[in-house]
């Protein structure tokens, strides 16, 4: 029984597309992980305030007030969804890559960062090189958790410390023990950012629960588009940090003095770091997306994606060629992200076809992780292959996989077509 509830409306769901093979089909998005179609409900929401669009914190006019209150209140909308704290700031960002950029700007002078080297670019990259220490992939969610500890129990001297954690992998769609991790983080003293990029779109997520002191994702993974993220937490490096875009709204009060430097004070709430004229229809889709997802229930969403997985999972196991990546093993509790490979197929190839034969959209390449594709393929961790595809010779599983992804809004169909192209 697939039907625990039906996909949620999304859009795309009636786009066509040619097949090489003649005749075409409807477009099988099958790339959420990438970036996930808007829900109808989020495009409907825009839509309706769209003719009452204004500028924010710019205008005493009837629509700019509007504009502001949309603004101001999306903030809340995200507070309540990601169940934060009384205190925590909600900072709008362009995405998760600018969250996590934002808070590499704004680590205290001497904090070390810790790091796994499963992690997405957007999580790996953003760190002073001299400060971050870069961890070996755990096998188990529980090595990740000693690993961790063992290197926050090493650090020396002991100032402040930070730990940058995915919450669900972009490549295996594995769950990371978040919980445990932040645990450990906060027993030695260091702070954790969560990546939600891949957990927020399906999977509650808890600030409080997790016990996590900020978190990072991206409106376009969760059904949001027009350019936001996110960046929640705590407040105290933020308002005692540069800020990340200088210019007009960060800007309190700026003075030109007498020997001719300017003079700035700058805020201390969340506009600190927002500086220009906010993205309006980027923070109200988000907010618009929280809200659909909070009224659908995630108990739902989650039992229908489970079913989801463990049908593709079984499909694939029907196929002798194929090879499901996973570093945490068959049992890890995981997302609607599954990355594989094929036996003698060059995985670019391989997605290639789905797309042209099937009209199925998939992704191929090392997923901006990597390490972790490399690690997972038995491919040389060291080698410099470029993102995007590295050539198999012919005959060869190449070193790179195929990966799919799905969520709130993917029929079973999709997953049957799928499936049906792999065979
Ligand atoms: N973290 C993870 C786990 C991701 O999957 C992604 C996007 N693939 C990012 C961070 C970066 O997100 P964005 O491209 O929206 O900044």
């Amino acid at each position: 029984d697939r039907s625990v509830c039906s996909p949620l409306p999304v859009l795309g769901r009636d786009v066509t597309v040619p097949l090489v093979t003649g005749g075409e089909v409807t477009y099988a998005a099958l790339d959420y992980a990438a970036s996930a179609p808007a829900l109808q409900r989020v495009w409907d929401d825009v839509a309706a305030y769209a003719p009452y669009y204004g500028s924010v914190h710019r205008g005493a006019g009837y629509l700019s007030q509007l504009s502001t209150d949309l603004f101001e209140n999306a903030r809340g909308t995200i507070a309540e969804f990601l169940d934060c704290r009384p205190e925590d700031q909600v900072i709008f960002t362009r995405s998760t890559t600018d969250s996590l950029n934002l808070l590499a700007a704004a680590l205290p002078a001497d904090c070390r960062v810790f790091v796994f080297e499963t992690e997405h670019h957007a999580a790996l990259l953003p760190w002073p090189e001299d400060r971050v220490t870069c961890l070996d992939a755990p096998r188990t969610p529980q090595e990740a958790v000693r690993t961790l500890e063992r290197a926050l129990a090493d650090r020396a001297p002991h100032g402040p410390a930070l730990v940058c954690v995915t919450g669900a992998s972009n490549v295996t769609g594995e769950l990371w023990p978040v919980r445990e991790l932040a645990a450990a983080a906060h027993a030695h003293g260091a702070r954790i950012v969560l990546d939600a990029a891949q957990l927020a779109p399906h999977h509650p997520v808890s600030v409080r629960g997790l016990d996590v002191d900020w978190v990072a994702f991206s409106g376009h993974k969760l059904y949001a588009p027009f350019g936001s993220g996110v960046l929640a937490g705590r407040a105290d490096w933020l308002r005692r940090a540069e800020p990340y875009l200088a210019g007009g709204g960060a800007s309190r009060k700026v003075t030109r003095l007498q020997d001719g430097a300017v003079r700035v004070d700058w805020h201390e709430s969340a506009a600190r770091h927002e500086a220009g004229s906010p993205n309006v229809i980027g923070a109200y889709s988000i907010a618009s997306a929280c809200t659909a997802l909070t009224q659908a229930g995630f108990d739902t969403l989650v039992a229908r994606e489970q079913q989801l997985i463990r049908r593709i999972r079984e499909g694939l196991a029907e196929v002798p060629e194929a090879r499901v990546l996973s570093l945490f093993g068959d049992d890890a509790p995981r997302v609607g992200v599954i990355s594989f490979v094929v036996e003698g197929w060059n995985s670019s190839h391989f997605a290639a076809a789905l797309s042209a034969e099937y009209g199925i959209g998939v992704r191929d390449g090392l997923f901006c992780a990597h390490p972790l594709v490399r690690l997972l393929l038995g491919g040389d961790p060291q080698s410099q292959g470029e993102c995007g595809a590295p050539e198999a010779a012919p005959g060869e599983t190449s070193l790179n996989a195929i990966r799919v992804s799905f969520g709130a809004g993917t029929p079973d169909e999709h997953i049957e077509r799928f499936l049906a192209a792999v065979r």
